[in-house]
């Protein structure tokens, strides 16, 4: 069995990497960029990745992609990942937003929104968190009542990544009331300047504008920004969370990190520590090991397969890999691993943010225990 990457593959990741290095300065990441910097720069970025399709090369031809298969999109997140993320938030337009439109979108909504996306001319949020609606999102309040002539949106959206910039919320609703609590729930699909809609950020220990609050007061939706049948949301929902949890290469950017972190325990003669010879090499098997799962999944998409029971082990997996990269570089770096600009300290970002964002770990273990394991709860 040949376990190698095909040509069209190692050339396109040859490609990517020559493109990138030659765009990029080294150790480039997007994410210390200040918000309106950031926006300013990966619309730049991307739309020299949309010259070439290389923003949505799995899409359909007709809606700006190449049609290139699964494997060469977990590439693109690789490479990516690995350079910094210079898309920054237009990762989310091409993981999920632009899937969720060509799976339950109208022609009408693919023809306006996905070229907008290949092009990069769009950022989009993700408007689903709110106080009391997290882990059981399906228990979120927000509500979209049909006037007779629109719908009329009110409600709060917390934890909004880069509502600040972006110009579309990807907003969940409930349009039923009366129904059970997964059968009530529609998307919209909210341009972020629409009249009543007010963002302001919330301050936290990650960099400036991660965090927003989305406040809906009446905002008038007409029935052409549903995505999707009225009250039918939640299937939509189940298979972009699955998408948007295996979107992002994390364990490439883990893994790049510890190479670093290695290497500098290596120069100041640390790795004769067996301690700390032991939490780098832990470190490194879980990046391994994450990795090894990320191709599972892939390979299950790539044949046609539903990924959902891997997509859950490969994210409970990264989760871990990020911690565990977390963990070499407080060995190795000791207390400055606590300071600002150590490896230990951008790791401890990283380390914390994948464990809650898109589902918290003792959820996707809840998740495998119930769907993998088959646990009935007690
Ligand atoms: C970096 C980052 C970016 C984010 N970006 C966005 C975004 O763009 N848009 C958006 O909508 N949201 C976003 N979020 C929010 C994220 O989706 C939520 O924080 C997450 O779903 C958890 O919800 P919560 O914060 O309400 O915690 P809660 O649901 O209140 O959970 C609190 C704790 O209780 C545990 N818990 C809850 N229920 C159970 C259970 N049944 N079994 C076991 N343990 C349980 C959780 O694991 C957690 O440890 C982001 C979060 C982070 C950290």
């Amino acid at each position: 069995m040949d376990f190698d990457w095909r040509p069209e593959e190692a050339e396109f990741r040859h490609d990517l990497k020559t493109f990138l290095e030659a765009e990029l300065p080294e150790d480039f990441d997007a994410f210390s960029l200040e918000p309106p910097e950031q926006k300013k720069f990966s619309k730049a970025f991307a739309a020299k990745l949309a010259e070439r399709r290389w923003l949505t090369p799995a899409w359909p031809r007709e809606y700006g992609g190449l049609e290139q298969s699964a494997w060469q999109q977990l590439i693109l997140s690789e490479e990516m990942v690995a350079h910094g993320e210079p898309r920054t938030a237009q990762y989310m337009c091409v993981n999920w937003v632009g899937p969720a439109l060509i799976l339950a979108g109208t022609e009408e909504q693919k023809q306006y929104h996905l070229q907008r996306i290949s092009r990069g001319d769009v950022v989009w949020c993700q408007g689903f968190s709110e106080p009391g609606a997290g882990s059981d999102l399906a228990a979120l309040r927000t509500k979209a009542t049909w006037d007779g002539s629109e719908y009329v949106i009110s409600g709060e959206k917390i934890w909004t990544s880069y509502a600040d910039t972006a110009d579309y919320c990807f907003l969940l609703a409930r349009t039923d009331p009366e129904a059970s609590k997964h059968n009530g729930i529609s998307i919209f699909l909210v341009p972020t300047d629409a009249p009543g809609v007010t963002i302001s950020e919330i301050p936290s220990i990650f960099a400036p504008g991660t965090f927003n609050q989305c406040v809906f007061d009446d905002v008038r939706a007409p029935e052409s920004w549903r995505l999707g049948p009225d009250s039918g949301g939640w299937p939509i929902i189940r298979k972009l969370l699955v998408n948007e949890r295996v979107g992002v290469a994390r364990f490439r950017r883990a893994s790049s990190t510890l190479d670093h972190v290695a290497k500098a325990a290596l120069e100041a003669g640390l790795l004769d520590d067996p301690i700390i010879c032991e939490a780098v090499a832990k470190a490194q098997a879980a990046c391994d090991a994450a990795r090894v799962l990320i191709y599972r999944v892939v390979d299950e998409r790539a044949k046609g397969q539903a990924p959902d029971l891997t997509a859950y082990v490969y994210r409970v997996a990264t989760i871990r890999a990020e911690k565990a990269v977390y963990e070499a570089a407080l060995q190795v770096e000791g207390s400055g691993g606590l300071l600002k600009g150590s490896y230990g300290a951008a790791q401890f970002g990283h380390a914390l943010a994948s464990g809650v964002a898109t589902g918290t770990l003792e959820m996707q273990l809840n998740l495998i225990a119930r769907d993998v394991i088959g646990a009935a709860p007690r």
